[in-house]
């Protein structure tokens, strides 16, 4: 293929893969989103491989790593739960960060192109910043791998003087950056190379282990940014615009869902980087504070479908437990039982609930649930005081009122969906277990609470049969 040509397909795929992002920020246009990504990454793929920069010699070794990287692409896709999809993300992402890293450092010892003057001075630069960018994706997404899958525990842990301990890291690698620009020889470059490579990875582990439960959603978000300018920073290494653009896209659309996550949970970005929210020492009630008390009153899945034949508004909020459970059929099936005896049932998507951004609205999705029954959190939190019953499914920390009461809890701040100002609110959990962030809700001991203990599924299917029967 000639460069023309390939740059051509590049224009083409850079066009699909924007149509792809506009078409992903809607539910109703997500499948052909979906569809713009593969078609314009498979055309990116084909111009790359059949461009003008590979051999022929080199095209078996290509297919060859695409056909075990695809056979575990497919394997891995295939056999990933629901509940697991997070973590299988945060791990993509730290191969990114890898991939950057390595692509750095075959780059530097690649002695095929030669460059001379200020053009060897910004090369050598992309490789530095490129591999320190790669290095923090790739271990901050590995540690955000552990704690999204509960094999690091969820709690942050915050060495002492840790800003310190950061800002020294920081001026050694400016150090060792100007000390590798200066580097005569490739031999010499690489001590600095690998002193930067090993603190970016430091630097990853110690930025994501400091974070607390609840402000996991943002890490995730921010972790997908560093992993599109990652690969931004490849197409630098590579002189390759297709992806300088692809990264830039990735890294900017994370980028502004790490703001929108962080003006959801009414945190400040620095504050969040910095470290520290939902420590464990606060997931002990505060004195003072809303500590909950009292009893709890548990509820029968069929007084539960009493409630609801009775009820005219109904709002249903799901969270993490739902997606567990993969409840979302049966509560499809419900609503469209009640909706077909004139009851008004919504459903309040918190931006956090689950574990990953627009969770919820994938699961209520595939169970075909209408949209336009599906409001954000800010489109009818007025309304509980109007709502018979809310149901909560599976979700804990998105209804804590703790978050507005309670200033000293580790969510304070946090907004919340007001589930305890509609008449009955229900919450369906196997336990009196806490969510994520690892802090107790009085949600649970209030006088208009219900729980209706047991697996959302199960106890859903109670309910279905009580509400057909
Ligand atoms: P939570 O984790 O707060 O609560 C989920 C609840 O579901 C648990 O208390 C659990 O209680 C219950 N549950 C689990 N399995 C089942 C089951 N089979 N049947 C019924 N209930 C079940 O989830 P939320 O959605 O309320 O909040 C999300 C939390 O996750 C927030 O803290 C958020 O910050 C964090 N987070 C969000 C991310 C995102 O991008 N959305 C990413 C990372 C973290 P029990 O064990 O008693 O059943």
């Amino acid at each position: 293929m000639s460069a023309n040509l390939s740059a051509v397909a590049y224009i083409g795929a850079t066009i699909l893969f924007i149509l792809s992002l506009g078409g992903l920020s809607n539910p109703e246009t997500a499948r052909r989103g979906n569809l713009y990504g593969i078609v314009g990454m498979t055309i990116a793929v084909l111009a790359t491989v059949l461009g003008p920069r590979v051999t022929a010699a080199g095209i078996p070794w290509i297919v060859g790593a695409m056909v075990v990287g695809g056979a575990i692409g497919l394997f891995a896709a295939k056999k990933v739960q629901m509940t697991q999809m997070p973590e299988l993300v945060a791990l993509m992402h730290s191969l990114v960060g890898l991939a950057a890293c390595l692509v750095g450092f075959a780059s530097y010892i690649d002695t095929s192109i030669v460059f001379t003057g200020a053009e060897k001075a910004i090369h050598e630069f992309e490789i530095y910043i490129g591999i320190y960018i790669g290095a923090i994706t790739f271990s901050g997404s590995i540690i955000a791998f552990g704690k999204l899958s509960g094999k690091i525990g969820g709690k942050p842990m915050l060495l002492p003087a840790r800003h310190l301990l950061n800002g020294i890291g920081a001026l050694v690698v400016i150090y060792y950056g100007y000390a590798f620009l200066q580097a005569p020889s490739i031999e010499t470059g690489m001590t600095p190379l690998i002193i930067m490579t090993v603190i970016g990875l430091l630097f990853g582990i110690h930025m994501v282990m400091a974070i607390g439960g609840a402000d996991m959603p943002v890490v995730v978000s921010m972790l997908n940014s560093y992993s599109g300018w990652a690969a931004a920073a490849t197409g630098f290494m590579l002189s390759n615009d297709l992806l300088i653009v692809t990264g830039a896209l990735v890294g900017s659309s994370g980028a502004i869902l790490s703001y929108i996550m962080c003006r959801a949970m009414n945190r400040n970005f620095i504050s969040v980087i910095a470290g520290g929210f939902g420590t464990g020492d606060s997931a002990k009630p505060s004195a003072g504070g809303a500590v909950p008390a009292g009893e709890v009153t548990a509820v029968s899945a069929q007084e539960t479908a009493e409630l609801l034949k009775e009820s005219k508004n109904v709002i249903i909020v799901p969270g993490y437990g739902m997606a567990v459970a993969q409840a979302q059929h049966t509560v499809y099936e419900i609503t469209t039982l009640l909706r077909e005896k004139g009851v008004n049932v919504r459903f309040g998507i918190h931006p956090v609930a689950g574990r990953m951004p627009g969770h919820m609205n994938v699961l209520l999705a595939e169970a075909k649930v209408p949209y336009d029954i599906v409001l954000e959190m800010d489109e009818l939190n007025d309304d509980f005081p109007d709502t018979d019953v809310a149901i909560v499914i599976g979700a804990n920390d998105i209804v804590n009122p703790a978050a507005e009461d309670d200033p000293t809890s580790p969510i304070a701040g946090m907004p919340v969906l007001q589930v305890w100002k509609a008449k009955t609110s229900i919450v369906m959990k196997r336990s009196m277990a806490s969510g994520y962030a690892g802090v107790d809700n009085p949600l649970f001991y209030k006088d208009n609470n219900r729980m209706l203990f047991g697996d959302a599924k199960k106890m859903l299917d109670e309910v279905l049969a009580a509400l057909k029967g």
